[in-house]
């Protein structure tokens, strides 16, 4: 019986009335949809109230609205990118122009035999005329006239499915089919009692009924909230199910802290460790000493003092004779790690290497046979690391830097460089708003480095448009004067790097002559030079010989030069958040006061503005990467394109943090009781989490 039940959902959509073949194909190659149950978990996008329709005499500038009335003519105007269609609509109270610049010859079709009209869309006053522009249009029909319920559903679609009849809100006719069809049988209840009845949710086929036609507003919402929070929990449910599992995994057992973390904090160590440092090495000395594998994030913000932390915890791998590695996201992010840990340990008896994708064959040979041996203790490097040939004696701990640079799946590449796999310490600058630390990360033990090391001075950032170039050019002049460092940098992607090219070295000659070769050193550094010629460059700025660094964002990770006391970013605009952040980082390190100067033209998008603005005002990397999220939507941050999140239908993760945190509130508590869901009550769920892939496969992960 239940199996022929499921086939209920599974059913191809073909055979619901009023689909047949032809539809069936158009549904599924456009909108994915295949069977009864993905029809039903298409929701609508906005709900009409049509008991809510407007006059033209009521519009007000800005308003979404809908109103009913006749098209007395259209006509097409201008030509080539400026043509568009202007239809001419009135109603009892007034007249109004809607307009289209795409779609024409579709919408035309509509136009040509349609004279009683529904128009939806936002009115805008313009002239003392009010207009639409791409307003939805539909033309009075029967059943226009019938379906008066106070919130009809409208779907989103396609040009290809209006014309076959299948517009926004001739949809509803398919799931009015539907829903009659499904039963509590079809549509069992997957989440717990205990959960439904704490967060007073609705039942599921409810929830699935009002979503489609709801009955008034307050079901409307309930409807939402409970289809939203089955998603996130879904999601939590297999993160956190997953992170007890690897808490579970046997790890290497590091026994002691030995002479070589000894000796070096105790001589070696170039400054007091903050409280925050001191913590985060407590976490992961106990994490080691379990048993088990520690799966652990890092966050801290840029120069909150990460790398000590790491070095650190190596050295607690080789006093259990262990091998460390340390992955870096960028070549001279690799080298710099480098150079710092061997000159951090010049005094201990401790072989440390470099591998890179420029290391030379014979090295990288000698050296991949060291490894192997057991002869060297840390290897540092970049994804170089993560290939098949790279074979570790024993490799005890895997530190990964600036995480949200990596994957999730190169996370799970170094799982397997050695037999029980290593255990695992990622780091990162970009810190993540709450609910993607709870999806992206989820499946990690988080520390937290809050505090920057004593004597940081906040970082002063200011917005200067290009025409104050003198003026800033007056300002690093005497910054230069008193001894500190300059970075200035230029944006650089693929599809404009023809024209960033030509920009860095204008700039580059612009800087030249206001600091001259026979008394200033300026230095320039980009992805076109060879690698000993950025080197070169590099290390005079880093030592000190260069006053003036002229870069692209080769220098946004980690680069660390005390002395350097502004940092000028051109083209501001162009820069997201995070890299315009990081780039900050790259001042503030030493004691004197530091300045950001953020420079763009007159014309920025009003979303590049509220960038610069963001930037100007806040300094916690928190409050920037929330702030991103919010600009940016959740589809583009860092991190989620790799693993695959936040692929959700109606979940939000910028609006719903409170439904993600319940969702995993309940996922830890349903967890703690029940950790294999064997109990009764959760037989449902544990069937539905079978089925239901959610937004990540992260079983994949592990
Ligand atoms: P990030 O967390 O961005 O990787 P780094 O590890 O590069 O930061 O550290 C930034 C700077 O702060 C470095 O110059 C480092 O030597 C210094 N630093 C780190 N910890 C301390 C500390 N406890 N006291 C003083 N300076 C510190
Ligand atoms: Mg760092």
């Amino acid at each position: 019986m239940p199996s022929a039940r499921k086939e209920k959902l599974q059913s191809p959509i073909e055979y619901l009335k009023g689909v047949g073949p032809m539809r069936a194909q158009l549904l599924k190659s456009e909108l994915g949809i295949s069977s009864f149950g993905d029809l039903l978990e298409f929701y609508p996008f906005r709900y009409e109230d049509k008991s809510n329709l407007k006059k033209v005499k009521e519009l007000v500038d800005g308003e979404n609205v809908l109103l009913s009335g006749t098209i007395t003519d259209y006509e097409e105007i201008g030509v080539g990118r400026k043509k568009r269609l202007v239809a001419y609509f009135q109603d009892e109270t007034g007249t109004l122009e809607l307009v289209w610049f795409r779609s024409i010859t579709w919408i035309k079709k509509i136009l040509i035999n349609a004279q009683e009209v529904q128009v939806y869309g936002k009115a805008s006053l313009f002239n003392r005329r009010f207009s639409i522009t791409h307003p939805e249009l539909e033309k009075i029909g029967e059943e226009t006239k019938t379906n008066s319920v106070p919130h009809f559903p409208v779907y989103p679609s396609t040009e290809k499915l209006k014309a076959k009849n299948l517009s926004g809100k001739n949809f509803a006719k398919l799931s009015a089919t539907l829903l009659p069809q499904i039963t509590p049988f079809d549509l069992p209840e997957n989440l717990p009692d205990a959960i439904i009845k704490e967060l007073n949710l609705l039942p599921r086929i409810t929830a699935l009924q009002q979503i489609h036609f709801p009955e008034n507003e307050k079901m409307l919402h309930d409807a939402i909230e409970r289809i939203k929070f089955e998603e996130l929990f879904v999601d939590q449910m297999n993160i956190c199910k997953l992170k007890l599992n690897k808490s579970k995994v046997p790890g290497h057992y590091f026994e002691k802290v030995g002479e070589c973390f000894n000796d070096f904090y105790k001589n070696d160590l170039p400054f007091d460790l903050t409280d925050d440092q001191k913590q985060v090495l407590k976490e992961i000395r106990q994490d080691t000493k379990t048993g088990y594998q520690m799966n652990r994030l890092l966050q801290g913000d840029v120069g909150s003092g990460k790398t000590i932390v790491a070095l650190l915890a190596t050295l607690l791998a080789i006093d259990n004779n262990y091998q460390a590695c340390l992955l870096a996201p960028t070549e001279i992010l690799a080298q710099q790690h480098y150079a710092s840990i061997k000159k951090m340990l010049y005094a201990q008896d401790i072989k440390v290497a470099l591998l890179t994708g420029s290391t030379k064959t014979a090295e990288r040979n000698l050296l991949l046979d060291e490894l192997q041996k057991g002869e060297l203790d840390i290897l540092i490097g970049t994804h170089a690391i993560l290939e098949p040939r790279v074979i570790f004696n024993n490799l005890g701990l895997c530190i990964i830097d600036e995480q949200h640079r990596f994957g999730v799946a190169q996370r799970a590449k170094m799982w397997k460089k050695s037999k029980t796999p290593p255990h695992i310490l990622v780091m990162t600058a970009t810190p993540i708003p709450r609910t993607l630390a709870m999806t992206t990360y989820g499946d990690l033990e988080v520390s937290i480095i809050k505090k920057l090391p004593p004597g940081r001075k906040p970082i002063r950032t200011v917005h200067r448009m290009d025409h104050k170039r003198s003026e800033v050019m007056h300002f690093i002049k005497s910054e230069v004067e008193k001894g500190h460092q300059v970075y200035i940098v230029y944006p650089l992607i693929e599809e404009s790097e023809k024209l960033d090219y030509e920009n860095l070295e204008q700039g580059y000659e612009l800087v030249s002559t206001y600091f001259p070769g026979h008394t200033y050193n300026v230095a320039m550094v980009h992805g076109r030079q060879n690698l000993a010629q950025r080197e070169h460059n590099m290390q005079g700025f880093v030592k000190g010989e260069a006053q003036i660094l002229v870069a692209t964002t080769v220098i946004e990770v980690g680069v660390d030069v005390p002395n350097a006391s502004v940092m000028i970013i051109e083209s501001a605009e162009r820069f997201g958040l995070s890299q315009l952040h990081q780039l900050r980082g790259r001042v503030g390190r030493g004691a004197a006061a530091s300045y950001c100067i953020l420079m763009t033209g007159q014309k920025v998008s009003k979303v590049g503005k509220e960038r610069i603005q963001t930037m100007v005002n806040h300094s916690s990397g928190f409050e920037i990467s929330q702030k991103d999220l919010e600009l940016r939507g959740p589809g583009d941050m860092h991190g989620t394109k790799q693993s695959g999140v936040l692929q959700y239908k109606l979940a939000n993760i910028v609006e719903d943090v409170h439904l993600m945190s319940l969702a995993r509130e309940s996922a830890l508590k349903i967890l703690a009781l029940d950790p294999q869901l064997e109990q009764a009550e959760h037989t449902m769920l544990k069937k539905f989490l079978s089925i239901s892939k959610g937004s990540t496969n992260w079983l994949e992960i592990s």
